[in-house]
């Protein structure tokens, strides 16, 4: 279609002050934070921000009459190009839509919209000693809207599960413009058998199958305390053993995190006063509850570890905790430090793998990195085999750049080889859709049966998960 045709369409539809169509507004919805949507250029005709529900429902019902792609798009966090728009057409920002709508506190549920940051839901929730548990590092910039279409996970996944265990009703604009809610109309219920589980469906879908427009998340009332276990291992198998020996003793942590010698490196020259011991790996357990409880099961934990582990430290004091945390909370923005002038991307970034293979996929992991000339750091959430690898180039280097495409396909291929997953939390958008098929086999199809039958068309964000060669 026509862009000047769409946009006034659009002003229409939805008013004008609700359309951005200049150029200069365009290229800041080109991209979210993963590198592919660095190497392209990929804007949209025009950007709506809706302020309701019925303005999202006058925009895709326009969309849907003219056959135009609608692409949803929530803080651009995500790493896997999901959010742009390679086909053009529409972005829909659902960012201000970000209202807590209610808290049901006795019912143990709030209901918000798609655009609240997770960030401010949980500061929210913490007044009324309630906690909304998945915990993404994003978690000051992600919507959740964002983070029930990725079916986001964090650090306490390994305890707390993902942000789908969580969503009790979503209710979201289809392909065709129809409003619907899942998970029953007017139900305050905590769970339910009622029917195919819809819910479950639109978690993960990364805004193919729809917008979503509210969301009712079930909420946990919030651990007393929290103590930390902080052991440095000679040897990255070791730190694999101590993680197995734990799950053995019938102990399950909030979190357990894994630094490599890579990201303890980053961390030094990022944060010199961090001073953290030369080691293969440093793990953090995290364990959370009642005071008795949570000095108990850190105090065992560190008995665990003890024998496999070079030091340890275990601690329930706030102060102390906070400080043994911070390693950890740095790595991120360490990583791009390693290399002056270099900045850190995500590509191939997001692999999870069986618990107990974790330290053959982190050596394997340096050894691509070593093949390929590309200094990499490897962090993650151990507990649940999800591993972060940061490749750190200087991004206008054509051949870094074509290095790290390799550095990251073989990576992929590494999870699927050792029984694990391209993506253990990011999702799939564009970036591996080269892996759905050998992952999935015919699974894919079904997939792709559920997406033609809600979404004839294809116009809800084209171009992601499936192979546009394969699948037309
Ligand atoms: C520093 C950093 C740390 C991160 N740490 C984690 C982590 O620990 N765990 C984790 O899981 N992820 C993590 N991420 C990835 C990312 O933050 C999450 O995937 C997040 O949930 C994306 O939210 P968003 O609002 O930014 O979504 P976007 O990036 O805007 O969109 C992501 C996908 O959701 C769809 N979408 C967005 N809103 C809607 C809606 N209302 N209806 C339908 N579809 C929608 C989009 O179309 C797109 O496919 C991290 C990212 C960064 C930059």
């Amino acid at each position: 279609m026509e862009t000047d045709t769409l946009v006034r369409g659009l002003q229409q539809a939805v008013g004008d002050a609700k359309v951005r169509h200049a150029h200069a507004d365009l290229l800041c919805y080109s991209y979210d934070s993963s590198l592919e949507s660095q190497m392209h250029q990929w804007l949209p005709q025009a950007v709506v921000i809706p302020r309701s529900i019925d303005d999202v429902v006058s925009a895709v019902r326009f969309a849907a009459q003219h056959g135009v792609p609608i692409t949803p798009r929530g803080a651009a966090t995500g790493q896997t190009a999901g959010c742009v728009a390679p086909r053009g057409g529409i972005i829909i920002d659902m960012s201000q839509m970000n209202h807590i709508l209610e808290l049901d506190a006795d019912d143990l549920q709030v209901i918000i919209e798609p655009g609240v940051v997770h960030a401010n839901l949980n500061e929210f929730l913490a007044k009324k000693k309630l906690l909304f548990p998945p915990d993404p590092g994003s978690s000051k910039m992600c919507t959740v809207g964002g983070m029930v279409a990725n079916n986001s996970r964090g650090m306490r996944a390994v305890k707390y599960g993902s942000t789908g265990d969580y969503v009790l009703g979503i209710k979201l604009v289809m392909a065709d413009g129809q409003l619907i809610t899942t998970g029953s109309m007017s139900s305050r219920a905590v769970q339910s058998s009622s029917g195919i589980d819809l819910t479950k469906l639109f978690v993960g879908s990364e805004g193919m199958l729809g917008v979503f427009v509210q969301l009712r998340l079930k909420v946990i009332p919030a651990p007393q305390t929290r103590g930390l276990v902080l052991a440095v291992f000679d040897r990255l198998e070791d730190s694999g053993q101590s993680v197995l020996e734990v799950f053995r003793a019938g102990i399950l942590p909030s979190a357990i995190e894994i630094l490599d010698a890579s990201a303890i490196k980053a961390v030094n020259i990022y944060r010199p006063s961090m001073d953290l011991p030369e080691a293969d790996a440093i793990l953090l357990y995290e364990v959370d509850g009642n005071p008795e409880s949570v000095k108990y099961d850190g105090q065992r934990i560190a008995e665990i570890v003890r024998p496999l582990a070079r030091t340890v430290e275990w601690s329930d004091e706030k102060q102390r905790v906070n400080a043994l945390w911070e390693a950890r909370s740095l790595v991120g923005a360490a990583s791009g430090q390693v290399v002056p002038g270099a900045a850190r991307v995500y590509a191939g970034e997001d692999i999870s793998v069986p618990i107990a293979r974790v330290p053959e996929t982190l050596r394997a992991i340096r050894n691509i990195g070593e093949k390929h000339n590309i200094v990499l750091v490897t962090y993650g959430h151990v507990g649940s085999g999800n591993m972060h690898t940061a490749p750190v180039i200087h991004v206008n280097d054509a051949d870094q750049v074509r290095r790290v495409g390799l550095v990251a396909d073989e990576i992929h291929h590494l999870a699927l080889k050792i029984g694990g997953t391209v993506t253990g939390e990011h999702g799939v958008g564009v970036t591996r859709i080269p892996y759905m098929r050998e992952e999935h086999g015919p699974a894919l199809d079904v997939m792709w049966k559920i997406k033609q039958a809600l979404d004839p068309q294809n116009i809800m964000n084209p171009g992601k998960t499936f192979s546009p060669e394969e699948f037309k």
